[in-house]
């Protein structure tokens, strides 16, 4: 479920600049694709594309075959889950920051969801370590933490897509591991959309797309891409 395809898009903010140059790609359903490349090459576009939060100005892209311009941006944001580089969470418990992710969830579901996510240990604590209205003291959370709750939240919301948008580089590297291995659980056959800046942090990932400029420079397995650098 979840497939996608991009078909020679092409895309700009401003006419005069082009961000993306004909970019052709699937992720199979159940599949991971990793788009790598330097900063500012559209990466962060792509996926803002696929929420459709811009329309492309030639080309397509489908999900499940069907074209996006003929989907809200609604229901691409329930079919689509994201785990941004740095999630900003609410002022509210952490519980309350993972049942975002369906609000129609049970406790003993939110509850599931952080003990996978192992953060069960601190559901009922806030976030941001000081609450001024109750005047009651929670936890700061450190980014690895944050990346646990938005990976929580993921795992609730159970979504057909998922994007990962740099979600571990902000963290050192004993962290980024961590995360890594939660990730790699939430998105083992779904399909999995993952950008990223090296090509060290997706191994794992059953295509690889550099995109320089926004054109594909090269794509292959991590194993296909070693060979020709
Ligand atoms: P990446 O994720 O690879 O770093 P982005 O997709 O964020 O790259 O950005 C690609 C290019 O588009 C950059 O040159 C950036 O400055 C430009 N860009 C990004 N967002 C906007 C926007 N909202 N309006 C105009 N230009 C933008
Ligand atoms: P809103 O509060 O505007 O409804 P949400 O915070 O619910 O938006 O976001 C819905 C989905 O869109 C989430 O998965 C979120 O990560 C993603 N999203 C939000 N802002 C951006 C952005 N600038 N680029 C890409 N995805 C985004």
């Amino acid at each position: 479920q979840g497939a996608i395809s991009f078909k020679d898009v092409h895309f700009a903010y401003d006419p005069a600049r082009p961000i993306l140059k004909g970019i052709s790609f699937d992720v199979p359903a159940g599949k991971t694709v990793a788009i790598v490349g330097p900063s500012g090459a559209g990466k962060s576009t792509m996926s803002r594309l696929l929420y459709r939060f811009y329309d492309i100005q030639s080309g397509s892209i489908t999900v499940d075959g069907q074209d996006v311009r003929g989907v809200t941006q609604k229901s691409l944001r329930t079919a689509i889950g994201m785990v941004p580089q740095d999630t900003v969470l609410f002022n509210d418990t952490v519980a309350y920051n993972i049942r975002y992710g369906r609000p129609s969830a049970t406790e003993a579901e939110v509850k599931t969801a952080a003990e996978v996510a192992q953060i069960a240990h601190f559901i009922d604590l806030l976030p941001e370590g000081f609450d001024t209205m109750v005047g009651e003291r929670g936890l700061k959370l450190s980014g690895g933490e944050k990346q646990r709750v938005a990976i929580a939240r993921t795992i609730l919301k159970a979504p057909p897509i998922l994007i990962l948008d740099e979600a571990t580089s902000a963290l050192d590297t004993t962290t980024e591991r961590e995360i890594q291995t939660a990730l790699d659980v939430v998105s083992k056959n779904r399909t999995t959309l993952v950008i990223a800046h090296r090509l060290s942090t997706v191994i794992s990932a059953d295509e690889i797309i550099v995109l320089k400029s926004g054109e594909i420079a090269e794509r292959g397995t991590h194993a296909e891409l070693l060979l020709k650098n």
